[in-house]
């Protein structure tokens, strides 16, 4: 498996409780290395153009708005076989359905405001830290 780079955030139900360091704890548990980080507030066209894929689902209103309503902490994470580890940590999307000791489980309110985000594919990694990062902010 190769190391790879996938895009990481903290939403803002995770921000809000101020659990940045407890999720970044469960990410370098597992082995990923933070390898760039910011803290920014998404405007609502951010929010529209990042989850563009998910415009016709009928949740995008409630989820564009939620990702606006506070601050995110954006992340680049790396390691090996980094986009399903992440994911393995994150946990499943409901938190009902995520494994015990996920972020998801410990964090995650509902299945909107679910604590984080990472990217699911290495295409889509690629366009999402492009997305929020320039090379020179990557630094691994
Ligand atoms: P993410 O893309 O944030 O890593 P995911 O890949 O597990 O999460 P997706 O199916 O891509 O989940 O949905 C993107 C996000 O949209 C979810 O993380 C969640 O915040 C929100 N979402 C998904 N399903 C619903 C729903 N039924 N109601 C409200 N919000 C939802
Ligand atoms: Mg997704």
């Amino acid at each position: 498996m190769a190391t790879e780079r996938t895009l990481s955030i903290i939403k803002p139900d995770a921000t809000g409780r101020n659990l940045t360091g407890r999720i970044n704890a469960k990410f370098e548990e597992a082995g990923l290395r933070i390898v760039a980080q910011k803290r920014i507030r998404m405007s609502m066209a951010d929010a529209e153009a990042f989850y563009a894929v998910h415009k016709e689902r009928p949740f995008f209103g409630e989820l564009t708005a939620f990702m606006a309503s506070g601050p995110v902490v954006v992340q680049v994470l790396e390691g090996e076989g980094a986009i399903v580890k992440n994911r393995d940590v994150m946990g499943a999307t409901n938190p009902a359905d995520a494994a015990p000791g996920t972020i998801r489980a410990e964090f995650a309110q509902s299945v909107g405001e679910n604590s984080v985000h990472g990217s699911d594919a290495p295409e889509t990694a690629a366009e999402e830290i492009a997305f929020f990062f320039s090379g020179r902010e990557i630094v691994g």
